[in-house]
């Protein structure tokens, strides 16, 4: 019996093939691939702009810097997040207010978000928390007449769907993860999509050390020119080697969507059997990409969420709590961070987990998922 793991990329042999490609071209960091790889992702995410960074954690940190938030400003983010979220709100010197979620969504929303203003709000972070679409559309009604800029953390968010189009096409500028326990994979990678063509150009300068000269410009003459270095700013590039695996896996983006789609039914379909198990669904304006399929624990159910645990694990299933609460973390513990009611918070990171599911997943491994929960209750 095979460990079932939570999650593996779906890679092959044209990613093998790309970087070798690459790295026999001689040109290793960020050049001609970075430059195809946002190109292919502006275009699948419905986006004017794309700038490719080195991780989600990065690009979250340059889309805060771009749009002008910094030391005494608020900025809105859920706890029920990855710590990148809020980390990157301390990094541009700005106070984390955290707001409660949705309890079907898992997802900040309108009025979650409208109980925690304050008069230094000047952003709010949205996630699509495991990949369900947040409402954006209503976040932006109520934050766009109030000059509050709207970031869209859609590192888990690739493929999924608002109102008809990809998730992050409605954000101000919004931020994307390729890591590999996300939908598209680079190994490491991150990217910012905006609409503000402004705020994509200083994104690209304060990737490369605001150099008025890229390195790729500078390698097109045998004698550039001096550069200079206009602010200080950051290395967050992304290699050619890295883009170049991107570039295959955006082509993969609908297959992959489609394979997890299909697996999340299934455990719906099977799990409702199963009394006091809630598994999360799509939220009427959109559609999920699975990227983290998370189950409730209610009290209804046999046992709670860590005895569902250690029976996956008792089967050689790799499950997972579910998504972590940022306040709770000892590194937010002393912070100016503001904490108030998050009920709904405390309540899905203590009860729920998150099953296996991924492209390659066998039929014998999602049976032995579904089995070892049936057999627990
Ligand atoms: C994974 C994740 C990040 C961080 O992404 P990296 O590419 O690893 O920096 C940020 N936000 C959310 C919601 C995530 O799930």
């Amino acid at each position: 019996m095979t460990r079932v793991d939570v999650m593996r990329p779906f890679l092959g042999a044209e990613e093998i093939a790309a970087v070798t490609a690459t790295l026999e071209s001689g040109w290793l960091a960020q050049g001609p691939k970075v430059a195809e790889f946002e190109s292919v992702f502006a275009a699948r995410m419905d986006a004017a702009h794309a700038v490719a960074v080195s991780s989600c954690t990065t690009a979250l940190h340059l889309a805060l810097v771009v749009a002008g938030i910094g030391a005494g400003d608020d900025v809105v983010v859920p706890s029920l997040s990855f710590v990148a979220t809020a980390n990157a709100v301390r990094y541009v010197g700005a106070r984390p207010v955290f707001a409660d979620i949705d309890r079907l969504t898992g997802n900040v929303t309108p009025d979650s978000v409208k109980r925690v203003l304050t008069p230094s709000t000047r952003a709010v972070i949205a996630v699509d928390q495991g990949g369900v679409p947040v409402d954006l559309t209503g976040i932006r009604a109520l934050c766009d007449p109030l000059g509050i800029v709207v970031v869209e953390d859609a590192a888990c968010g690739a493929g999924s769907t608002h109102r008809g189009r990809p998730v992050g096409a409605g954000a101000d500028i919004a931020a994307w993860s390729f890591h590999p326990r996300k939908i598209l994979t680079t190994g490491e990678g991150g990217m910012i999509t905006t609409s503000n063509g402004e705020w994509a150009a200083r994104a690209r300068a304060l990737r490369e050390h605001a150099t008025s000269r890229s390195a790729a410009d500078r390698h097109r003459v045998t004698l550039p020119a001096a550069e200079s270095y206009t602010e200080v700013a950051f290395n967050y590039r992304m290699t050619d080697l890295q883009a170049a695996v991107g570039v295959v896996q955006v082509g993969r983006l609908d297959e992959i969507v489609a394979r997890r789609r299909e697996w999340a039914q299934r455990y719906r379909d099977d799990l409702a059997a199963v009394r006091g198990l809630r598994c999360v669904a799509d939220p009427e304006d959109g559609t999920g990409n699975a990227q983290s399929f998370w189950v409730e624990v209610t009290e209804a159910a046999a046992r709670d969420r860590d005895g569902y645990l250690e029976a996956l694990a008792a089967r050689d299933v790799s499950a997972r709590r579910g998504i972590m609460a940022i306040h709770r973390q000892p590194a937010y513990a002393e912070s100016d961070a503001v904490v108030g009611d998050l009920t709904v918070t405390d309540h899905l990171t203590d009860n729920t987990l998150i099953l296996p599911l991924f492209h390659a997943m066998t039929e014998e491994q999602y049976r032995r998922v579904v089995d070892t929960l049936t057999a627990s209750s």
